[in-house]
């Protein structure tokens, strides 16, 4: 082996053909950090190690080289395609775990998908994310095609930021644009255009299912949706439209106070059909609450009822249901299996992040003690950005706990709240001197223990998509 002097990832030896020949390429350790080498140099940035050869640091530009050379490690559209599951990894170190697992199931992961609000928590860039998740492929030598997901995208700049990196997909958030308090008292007057549409007729969405439209029930819809829909118009005429991006377009309804009832639901489908934009899902706000990092709350039989109806109105458009705060939801999970004929996208983030908390409770007590201790100082400034309902009082104290039973804190509900929503001041914590409380502590000890990780994750996701009625292929 002319490398015998590095520590070669076997999966990521990969041969190209380029203007300048045919050029090895592969990953490898260089101390505690890992490298790519390749026996030519076709554009990387790095050493040169002599005869030609190279070792280029694992940086943003070497990232674009990469994906030029070599197009399995540059994100797809796979939105498309009939299951798609969102993987958020906040840490940008998940991907090994989650390649071990999507390789045995006949799902398309998305690998790259944060919020800017999860980008301003963990203090990461859109580069950064993606890079991630490409050397992740590069390395295990994942073949099959995986997406990168601009999540809950507000603004033209945001948009555009994704975009311009090569993102797959846009899921554009149009909560800011849903008017969540206008009633049928309050909302303006029906257009002659819509009256003349809806009112009066009967919609037959196949599978038994007709919706009709009261007046009252028309006016209010309009008034909640009409400005969301104009600008879920305005960014698809923008950005996708002539195809300047090649990307996937999910339209997310979610993010309101209220479910989104099937007559809405129709009615924001309906609207972006007939005004010519072409969208792969919706993500539409279900009954019940889907809280961070736990089970589903709520009413199984109604949301049983519910996302039959849901599914069935995504069916007749031809797009996908989207399940957003996906993280945990296992006893919805068949419903949604079973209602949607298996054709979904999936989004998870936060348990991601817990599971790799749960490593630090297995392997480092101490340090786990020192972050759930400030977690819960950290309590209420984190609430402020999170729904939740959680109860610290059903926490046990840390002092009854012993060191082996603190990785059975992750069963219960209130404590993985409390570690999920604070994620962002965990990981920003600073000490006087300027430097990580916890960072820095926290990933030299996930790169110690990535095994446990990935194995935690198998489990863990994998449970997901069991749940999902998805068998091992
Ligand atoms: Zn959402």
């Amino acid at each position: 082996m002319p490398y015998s002097e590095f520590d070669i990832y076997e999966n990521s030896i990969n041969k190209t053909d380029s203007a300048a020949g045919s050029v090895t390429v592969f990953m490898a350790k260089d101390g505690d950090k890992d490298v790519i080498i390749a026996d030519k140099n076709p554009g990387f940035k790095g050493t040169d190690l002599g005869n030609g050869k190279i070792k280029a640091p694992l940086s943003h530009e070497n990232a674009d080289v990469l994906r030029q050379l070599f197009p399995f490690t540059a994100p797809s559209r796979v939105l498309g395609k009939d299951r798609s599951f969102g993987l958020g990894d906040r840490l940008g170190i998940a991907t090994p775990g989650h390649i071990k697992l999507f390789k045995k199931y006949d799902v398309y992961p998305v690998f790259a998908q944060q919020s800017i609000r999860e980008l301003n928590l963990t203090n990461r860039t859109y580069e950064d994310v993606l890079d991630s998740a490409t050397f992740a492929v590069f390395r295990e030598g994942f073949k099959k095609e995986w997406g990168a997901d601009g999540d809950h995208l507000k603004t033209i700049k945001d948009v555009e930021y994704a975009l311009s990196l090569g993102f797959s997909m846009i899921t554009l958030d149009c909560s800011d644009h849903i008017k969540t308090d206008v009633t049928d008292v309050n909302a303006p007057a029906l257009s002659k255009e819509y009256a003349d549409k809806y009112l009066g007729k009967n919609f037959d969405i196949g599978e038994g299912i007709t919706l009709r439209f009261t007046e009252a029930e028309l006016k209010t819809i309009a008034g909640i949706y009409s400005e969301a829909i104009g600008f879920a118009v305005d960014m698809y005429n923008r950005f996708l439209k002539d195809g300047t991006y090649q990307a996937d377009f999910e339209i997310s309804i979610d993010e309101t106070s209220t479910p989104t009832t099937p007559l809405e639901h129709y009615f924001v489908a309906k609207e972006l059909t007939d005004n010519g934009v072409s969208f792969a899902t919706i993500a539409p706000r279900f009954c019940g609450e889907f809280q961070k990092g736990i089970d589903y709350i709520g009413d199984l039989s109604r949301f049983e009822k519910e996302i039959k109806i849901h599914a069935v109105i995504a069916r007749h458009f031809k797009y996908k249901l989207s399940i957003h705060s996906g993280s945990d939801k296992f006893s919805v999970f068949p419903f949604i299996g079973r209602e949607t004929h298996s054709i979904f996208h999936v989004k998870t983030a936060g348990t991601n992040w817990l599971e790799a908390m749960r490593v630090v409770a297995l392997t480092d007590p101490g340090l786990y003690r020192e972050i759930h201790t400030y977690a819960l100082s950290a309590f209420e400034e984190a609430q402020k950005y999170y729904h939740v309902t959680t109860n610290l009082a059903n926490i046990p104290g840390l002092q009854t706990i012993s060191d082996a039973a603190l990785p059975g804190l992750f069963e219960n509900n209130d404590a993985r709240q409390l570690i999920h929503i604070t994620y962002g001041l965990i990981l920003s914590r600073k000490n006087a001197d300027g430097s990580f409380t916890f960072k820095d502590r926290l990933y030299k000890l996930w790169k110690q223990h990535e095994d446990a990780y990935t194995s935690a994750l198998v489990h863990h996701i994998g449970k997901h998509l069991e749940k999902l009625g998805l068998k091992e292929v």
